[in-house]
C-alpha cells in the first residue's frame, strides 16, 4: 500500500471515530449525501461502519439523469436503500407561477428563493428531530468553507453540525474512491467537479475554480444554496 493510501485509509478511520462520537454525543445522527465525490466516500464509510447514522439526499426535481444513474448504481453497489425528499409540489407550483420555470436566472433573491423551495425546505424536514447532521463540505471548495469549524451549531435548523472531511483533500477523496472502486457521478469525467441542479451546473475549463461551475451568472460571493453560511475572513 502507497504511503497516500496509508494515510487515506487512517483519515477513513478519523472520519468513522468521529462520527461514532457524534451519535455518543448527539444520539441521532443523519448524513446529507450531496452525491459528490465527498459522499462517495462518506456514504462507504457510514454504510460500512457507522449504519446508524441515516443517510438522505435532496432530489429538487431539477438534476442531471446522470445523478439519478447514480442514486441507482450506489443503491445497487450496497444493497440499500438512499431515503429521497422531495420538495413540496404546491411551493413549487406556487413559485414557477410566479417566476417561471427559469426564474432562478432572474438575481441572486429568485435563485435563492427557488433553492429555499426546492433544497432548503425538504433538508429541514429531513434533519427534523436529529441531534446533528453531517455534511461532505472541505475547506479547499471555497474561501467561505475554509472558515469552517469541524463541528457547528446550526441555528437555522437548531442541531448541530458536523463537517468530518474538512481537512481532506481532493487528491484524498478521489484516492479513497478509486482504492475502493465507488460508484461516482459520470460527469465528474466530463469537467464537472462540483454538481448540483442540471440548469445551473456547467463544466468548468482547466485552471477554473472548481465552484465556478455553481451558479455561474452570479458574483463569487454568493454562490451556495443557504445549507451552508457564507463567511468572510475578518
Ligand atoms: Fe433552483 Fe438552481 Fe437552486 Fe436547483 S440549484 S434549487 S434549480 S436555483
Amino acid at each position: 500500500m502507497s504511503e497516500l493510501s496509508k494515510q487515506i485509509e487512517a483519515k477513513g478511520a478519523q472520519v468513522v471515530d468521529r462520527l461514532r462520537a457524534a451519535l455518543v454525543e448527539y444520539r441521532t445522527v443523519c448524513y446529507a449525501s450531496s452525491l459528490g465525490p465527498e459522499s462517495a466516500v462518506l456514504t462507504d464509510l457510514i454504510w460500512g461502519a457507522v449504519p446508524q447514522v441515516e443517510i438522505f439526499t435532496i432530489d429538487t426535481g431539477r438534476l442531471f439523469p446522470e445523478t439519478y444513474d447514480l442514486i441507482e448504481r450506489v443503491q445497487r453497489h450496497y444493497d440499500r436503500s438512499l431515503r429521497l425528499y422531495y420538495p413540496d409540489s404546491a411551493a413549487i407550483e406556487h413559485w414557477v407561477a410566479a417566476n417561471g420555470v427559469n426564474g432562478f436566472r432572474d438575481g441572486v433573491a429568485r435563485r435563492s428563493a427557488c433553492c429555499a423551495v426546492r433544497k432548503l425546505a425538504p433538508f429541514k424536514r429531513a434533519v427534523a428531530g436529529y441531534g446533528a447532521w453531517v455534511t461532505g463540505v472541505r475547506r479547499e471548495q471555497s474561501a467561505s468553507r475554509a472558515l469552517g469549524a469541524p463541528v457547528e451549531w446550526d441555528a437555522a435548523n437548531g442541531l448541530h453540525k458536523i463537517s468530518p472531511l474538512l481537512d481532506w483533500s481532493e487528491d484524498e477523496v478521489w484516492g479513497y474512491i478509486r482504492g475502493h472502486r465507488l460508484p461516482y457521478n459520470v460527469l465528474h469525467d466530463r469537467g464537472y467537479p462540483s454538481i448540483g441542479c442540471a440548469p445551473c451546473t456547467r463544466a468548468v475549463q482547466f485552471g477554473e475554480d472548481p465552484r465556478d461551475g455553481r451558479w455561474w451568472w452570479e458574483r463569487e460571493g454568493a454562490r451556495e444554496c443557504g445549507l451552508h453560511p457564507r463567511r468572510t475572513a475578518t
